[in-house]
């Protein structure tokens, strides 16, 4: 599947801002060939993650692919993960500020305050329950996909609009700090 068979939904349309409803047959053919395509899709794109309503689906699912790469040099690599029907059961109080982007939001990236360790729990694709902890990039990484599936963008986020900044702008911002 070519990505664009599988067209992200762009900030403004009125489908990135409902609230997905919980998966409710892991095990079924069409949930299971859902989470096929998505799979493969974030492959693809090289994506960090892709959230179920992303590609119209408004469902309580998101795939967590964190690798390193150019931009994001410091991203743990991780076995792709498909989340269904997350909760953050416990967040650290402190936060901290680092950059995110977002398929839905292309050309911009901001400063987004995330809490800096949660305590998850999720099914995975094998009807599995799992539970585990997150800090740093992929406490990050989890809270930003949760969100899409409440209908909230990373730039709801941001504190101040001067956190907000053009891909391009970001890329010399990032260059001059490492
Ligand atoms: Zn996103």
């Amino acid at each position: 599947m070519s990505p664009s068979a599988f067209p992200i939904l762009q900030l403004g349309h009125p489908n990135l801002r409902l609230v997905s409803k919980p998966v409710d047959c892991i095990a079924s053919e069409m949930t299971q060939s859902f989470i096929q395509q998505l799979l493969s899709f974030v492959a693809q794109a090289k994506g960090m993650g892709i959230a179920a309503p992303q590609v119209d689906h408004a469902i309580r699912l998101f795939i967590m692919s964190s690798h390193p790469n150019e931009r994001y040099p410091y991203a743990p690599p991780m076995e792709k993960t498909v989340v269904i029907n997350p909760e953050i059961i416990w967040s650290s109080r402190e936060t901290e500020k680092d950059w995110e982007g977002c398929l839905s939001v292309p050309g911009v990236r901001a400063l987004v305050p995330r809490h800096q360790l949660i305590r998850v729990k999720y099914t995975l694709e094998t009807g599995e329950p799992c539970e585990t902890e997150y800090t740093g990039f992929l406490a990050r990484l989890f809270q930003h996909e949760l969100d899409h599936l409440n209908g909230l963008v990373f730039l709801d986020r941001v504190e101040d609009n001067h956190d907000i900044v053009m891909e391009q702008e970001w890329l010399k911002l990032i260059a001059t700090k490492r």
